[in-house]
């Protein structure tokens, strides 16, 4: 069970709770102090650690604990199923033709992760094609093409040409015959207008079914408002957090997530095309409080 792989800390302050008949307002506390801890060294926003306490606290001492269950059962279920109300059991993309269109800031892992995706659909019987729209950053049609030639999908891009919507106008003809469009987009160091400028006009010509944000893990507390940004010019329909192999626990990540409505749709585990994973809420709530 996801509670098992806790923290020492937080298994300890659990454990106060196994023999206590009744659950005392001072072990309540210590428990949610531990879990607060480790959710704010995992980058969880503030105001959410603490509206989460608030609940947890209460629950835990106005509920009974149910028949069959001890009160240490009791309160790992409060404390899962208040994380959960945040995290979201994830976003189920399905596994027929569609268009997606991936946003991110530069560096996010926005590239690999398309020719994860890429990966992942062709992995699962459909044909997936790539357009590289990211004529920002230097290097990355070159990244992506060779990434797609390594997994032999089909790549769409123009050296050198910095339109990027007319790339994508071109691009999604040419891909026409293909089940699975992915559309990689340009980030930049910051959310500046031009981006967004051109994410609108990218969004409006391809009219995208889904448009995944791509969120290092290790982004920290601006991952909310950047988020906001992203979701008030395209719409975010689901959320890729990158680099969980790191140290990054994806707190903040998950802060953007909750802070603008969507949820997670997969995680990169990885630097490879096959680092990828759909998104488990269980694995990610212990890795959290971990
Ligand atoms: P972009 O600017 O958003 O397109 O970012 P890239 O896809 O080029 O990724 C930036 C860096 O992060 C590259 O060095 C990638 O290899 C690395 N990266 C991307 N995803 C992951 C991941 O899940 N795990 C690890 N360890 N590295 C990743």
């Amino acid at each position: 069970m996801v509670m098992d792989k806790l923290s020492n800390s937080l298994q300890d302050a659990l454990k106060k709770l196994v023999g206590a008949g009744r659950i005392d307002e001072r072990t309540v506390n210590d428990v949610v102090k531990d879990i607060q801890r480790a959710l704010l060294q995992s980058d969880v926003n503030v105001k959410m650690v603490m509206q989460l306490s608030k609940s947890i606290k209460e629950r835990a001492l106005d509920e009974d604990v149910p028949q069959g269950m001890n009160p240490r059962e009791h309160v790992i279920r409060i404390v899962y199923e208040e994380l959960m109300k945040i995290v979201g059991e994830g976003t189920d993309i399905p596994l027929k033709p569609q268009k997606i269109m991936m946003i991110g800031l530069q560096g996010s892992g926005k590239t690999t992760t398309t020719a994860k995706l890429a990966r992942y659909f062709q992995r699962k019987g459909l044909k997936p094609a790539v357009v590289c729209a990211d004529t920002f950053r230097p290097g990355a049609y070159q990244q992506l093409k060779t990434l797609c030639e390594s997994l032999n999908v089909a790549f769409y891009g123009e050296e050198g040409n910095p339109d990027a919507v007319g790339i994508v106008e071109r691009g999604l003809a040419e891909i026409d015959k293909y089940d699975v469009k992915i559309i990689d987009t340009a980030g930049r160091h910051s959310l500046e207008s031009d981006l967004i400028d051109e994410m609108e006009r990218i969004h409006a010509i391809s009219s995208p079914d889904y448009k995944l944000l791509v969120l290092d893990a290790g982004i920290g507390q601006q991952a909310s408002e950047q988020a906001k940004a992203f979701n008030d010019s395209v719409g975010i329909s689901g959320v890729v957090i990158s680099k969980l192999d790191g140290t990054a626990k994806g707190g903040g990540a998950m802060s953007a997530v909750a802070a603008t409505d969507s949820s997670i749709a997969f995680i990169g585990v990885g630097e490879t095309p096959q680092d990828l994973e759909k998104f488990e809420a269980d694995r990610f709530i212990s890795r959290l409080l971990g």
